[in-house]
């Protein structure tokens, strides 16, 4: 099914697609990183949970008109997803302020954005992804003006779509990064994943944390709770 390898990131590998031009087989990882990989640790497991959550996300997206890279889960740890190049910037979407925004800005844990607030995030990990403003992502990466609006118009319906699927499991979507990749006829999609690695997700009645902080924050079970995330997903979709 897969043939070069293509590039390794933290979370996943990526990966040419066998007799498939214009396809990548990505290939989810049981790292886990924090702190721009100065915190690493491996857990059996993660690779499967992450590609079998991200598999169960894009296809809801797909069925709300959100146009993405993915194409389908092949295995337990392997998606194939359609060639795009990846633009530099993280794109997150914020519903509650927690984590860097509020040492940024010094915000009270836990305000809420309402309208929901989007920030752009250069991916470059030697600078550490510094926030930018618009006018720094026009000139950092090759999308035009009416591009980078679409962008942010797509992060803030991936929202909508996203907040009530985890409120129909109990689970309030607190922030989470998106990245968007150009494919060869130049239209822009949501790439890479979504998964408890790139979103907040926080349990409406007990308020325990299901995502990466666990691990970020040493106070909790990352297999168990990315294992719960995927079993209320597995019962709504
Ligand atoms: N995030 C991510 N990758 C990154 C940085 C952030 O997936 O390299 C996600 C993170 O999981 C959270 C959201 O983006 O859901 C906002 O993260 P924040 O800016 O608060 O940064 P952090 O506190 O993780 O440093």
């Amino acid at each position: 099914m897969k043939d070069m390898l293509l590039y390794e990131g933290k979370a996943k590998q990526v990966y040419k697609a066998k007799n498939k031009p214009g396809q990548l087989v990505l290939s989810y990882k049981n790292d886990a990183t924090a702190f721009n990989g100065e915190k690493k640790e491996t857990f059996h497991g993660k690779g499967r949970l992450n590609n079998e959550i991200s598999s169960l996300v894009f296809p809801m997206l797909h069925k709300h008109g959100i146009q993405t890279h993915f194409m389908e889960r092949l295995n337990e740890t392997e998606q194939l997803v359609y060639q795009t190049e990846i633009i530099p910037l993280e794109v997150v979407v914020r519903n509650l302020a927690t984590g860097s925004i509020i040492k940024r800005l010094g915000m009270k844990e836990k305000t809420v954005f309402s309208p929901p607030l989007t920030e752009l995030f250069y991916k470059d990990d030697d600078l550490g992804d510094p926030l930018i403003n618009d006018e720094h992502a026009l000139n950092l990466s090759a999308v035009t003006l009416s591009e980078l609006k679409e962008i942010k118009a797509t992060a803030l319906e991936i929202n909508k779509v996203l907040s009530s699927l985890f409120e129909s499991i109990n689970i309030t979507l607190v922030d989470f990064k998106l990245e968007f990749g150009r494919m060869a006829d130049g239209r822009i999609v949501l790439a890479d994943e979504i998964s408890p690695d790139t979103c907040r997700l926080w349990d409406r009645t007990t308020q325990e944390k299901l995502d990466k902080d666990v691990f970020r924050q040493g106070t909790g079970e990352l297999i168990e709770v990315y294992g719960e995330i995927l079993q209320r997903l597995q019962s709504v979709t």
